[in-house]
């Protein structure tokens, strides 16, 4: 496999180019020979204008391209808008088929399906190379139905783009089939001597404060923890809707996870209306999400490190598909650092993309923010020196942006961890009792008041009932050996609440006020009920308190009627109590 790479000038440089891989071809073992065009920021004619060149020049050629956001050309990013990569086939055996397709909402799976077809059909296609107009598509089902393509098959690609990446009208073409607005071309790779590997890099880490996604439609957010959900980007980033806002919120997409796989999405564009986000793709309501960030030195270490693989298959072209929010994170000047140490291994070429495909472990799935690689190969390993990538040193400059951001990073991924679990304490604390580490009296309230409501929801709603425990003469526990006896007399009753509870899952159990105990019992009756309250009782007067002997407690239980909301449930319970503690105390009475 023989790659040519370059970028459209003009027409004589360009016919000149085209002789010179004539040449080439003439010279040497040549089959199949395919153009990849990317083009950034031209107009439909010009495009169209270097397709007719092509056909003419060299009309056995075939070629496939698309709209982009920015071209890789020779591993790094391009000025050019118009860059090519022409691939020639060295091996009869390699086998090349070009699948352009509709992808409109209500063609996209038929074109799928259209795919697996071909290729149940044609054993040898080993390789799906796809570009398509995805943006603002759902893709989620797409995907699943790519997902049935022959477990030996890689998918990967990239979507159409333009360099402003929220202006959705996009395109892709093919020799032959011309352009589409709402397309999909495949170029199925294939045969005994084809080899291909596959692999992704991200490098974008989650910031530590998770959002759930509260209300979302596909690719449309509205709420993220229940407020509008650009919110979230104004409050946490101050970042405004303004001119700048895609290239601003680029550097940080919406991680979320995807059966196991972190999945990143982008912003392409927030309605003023509702403040609701227009992702690049799905984010499933329910889901809970991240912000996230690119971490400069684990992206340029895993191209170093996960690159290797890559090295060791020894390819004989690259292609990239990167997204073009890592153009954004890196800028101009930068990004090629991560992809140039591929094109030590291999001539590599590609473009930014508006989202990423890659199947792994038999999923295919859409990424964004990802660098998608996929090496190809003729023949077997040609054995010449394997490049090591570990060795390759990072430059000054890269390691003088990373030292920047790297600090950053690590500033904000330690905060807001302390600030998440300074967070998580203070929930704790504002439910709990601090002297029993019992629900305190709120906490206990309105669990019991959710759960009469919802009891009150169900058509056969099951028993609910309450226990109110109060310590027998307390108040001489305190006179007699003072306050401090008085409150290890408190956290011993609580021991044995909590201990006779743990048999009973949704039970819960709080500090109604000094020496009163609440008991909630959402699924037990009034005999239920009432054999647990005999167990407090008695595991309770068993307790001897070196100072102060052994005590006891009073309790009332009462189950909700039909329809009987909190106060009333409560008046019944304390009423037992009173009972109990009229009839001489140390003793349980039910309140029928
Ligand atoms: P009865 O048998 O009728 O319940 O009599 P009692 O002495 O227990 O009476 P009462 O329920 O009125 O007494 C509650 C006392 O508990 C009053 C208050 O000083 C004391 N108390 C309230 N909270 C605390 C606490 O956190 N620690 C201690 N040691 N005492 C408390
Ligand atoms: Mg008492
Ligand atoms: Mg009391």
């Amino acid at each position: 496999m023989k790659q040519f790479q370059l970028a459209y000038e003009n027409d004589i440089s360009f016919q000149s180019e085209l002789e010179k891989i004539d040449h080439w071809r003439s010279a040497n073992p040549s089959y199949t020979t395919i153009f990849r065009i990317y083009a950034s920021g031209v107009d439909m004619e010009e495009i169209k204008h270097v397709c007719d060149i092509l056909d003419e020049k060299m009309p056995d050629a075939l070629y496939l391209g698309c709209a982009s956001h920015a071209n890789i050309l020779d591993g790094a990013f391009a000025d050019a808008k118009i860059t090519m990569s022409c691939t020639i086939f060295e091996y009869e055996t390699t086998r090349v088929k070009l699948l352009q397709l509709p992808f409109t909402e209500d063609r996209m799976i038929d074109s799928a399906r259209e795919l697996k077809e071909y290729c149940d059909a044609n054993e040898w296609v080993s390789s799906v190379e796809m570009h398509a107009t995805i943006l603002g598509m759902p893709m989620r089902d797409f995907c699943a139905e790519l997902c049935t393509l022959r477990s030996d098959i890689q998918v990967f690609g990239g979507g159409a783009c333009n360099p402003d990446i929220s202006d959705m009208g996009t395109t892709v073409f093919s020799k032959g089939k011309g352009f589409s607005t709402y397309g999909i071309v495949f170029l199925l790779l294939g045969g005994s001597d084809f080899h291909t590997y596959s692999m992704y890099i991200s490098g974008w880490n989650p910031l530590e404060r998770k959002f759930k996604v509260t209300r979302a439609e596909r690719s449309v957010v509205y709420e993220l923890d229940g407020e509008p959900a650009f919110n979230i980007y104004s409050r946490f980033l101050n970042i405004e809707n303004n001119y700048d806002l895609v290239p601003n919120t680029l550097e940080f997409p919406l991680l979320m996870n995807d059966d196991g796989v972190d999945v990143l999405r982008s912003l392409i564009r927030v309605n003023d209306d509702d403040n609701s986000i227009i992702y690049t793709s799905e984010v499933p309501e329910g889901s809970d999400v991240r912000l996230a960030y690119g971490d400069p030195e684990m992206i340029l270490t895993s191209i170093r490190h996960d690159g290797q693989n890559i090295a060791d298959f020894q390819p004989d072209v690259i292609q990239v598909f990167s997204c073009a929010a890592r153009k954004a994170f890196w800028s101009d000047e930068n990004v090629s650092d991560e992809t140039l140490v591929l094109n030590s291994i291999a001539p590599t070429s590609g473009f930014y993309t508006s989202g990423e495909f890659l199947r792994l472990d038999g999923i295919v799935r859409n990424f964004n923010s990802t660098l998608v690689i996929a090496a190809m190969r003729e023949g077997e390993p040609k054995n010449e020196r394997i490049i090591s990538l570990y060795d390759a040193k990072l430059s000054e400059k890269e390691s003088k942006r990373i030292n920047l951001i790297r600090r950053f990073n690590a500033f904000i991924a330690a905060s807001t961890a302390e600030f998440e679990e300074l967070n998580r304490k203070l929930i704790v604390t504002s439910i709990t009792d601090g002297l029993t580490k019992l629900y305190n009296r709120a906490e206990i309230e309105s669990r019991i008041r959710s759960a009469i409501e919802e009891r009150m929801q169900e058509e056969a709603p099951g028993a609910l009932s309450l226990i109110m425990i109060d310590i027998d003469d307390f108040k001489k526990i305190n006179d007699v050996y003072g306050h401090k006896e008085g409150d290890s007399v408190i956290v011993g009753i609580s021991d044995v609440l909590r201990n006779v509870m743990s048999g009973v899952p949704s039970s819960a159990i709080g500090r109604w006020g000094g020496e009163e105990f609440m008991v909630l019992l959402p699924d037990s009756d009034i005999n239920a009920a009432t054999e647990l309250a005999e167990r407090i009782r008695t595991e309770f007067a068993a307790i001897t308190y070196e100072l102060s002997g052994c005590h006891t407690v009073s309790i009332g239980v009462a189950q909700a009627k039909d329809g009987e909301d909190a106060d009333s449930l409560y008046c019944r319970v304390d009423e037992a109590l009173y009972v109990a503690k009229a009839n001489g105390k140390n003793q349980i009475v039910k309140q029928d």
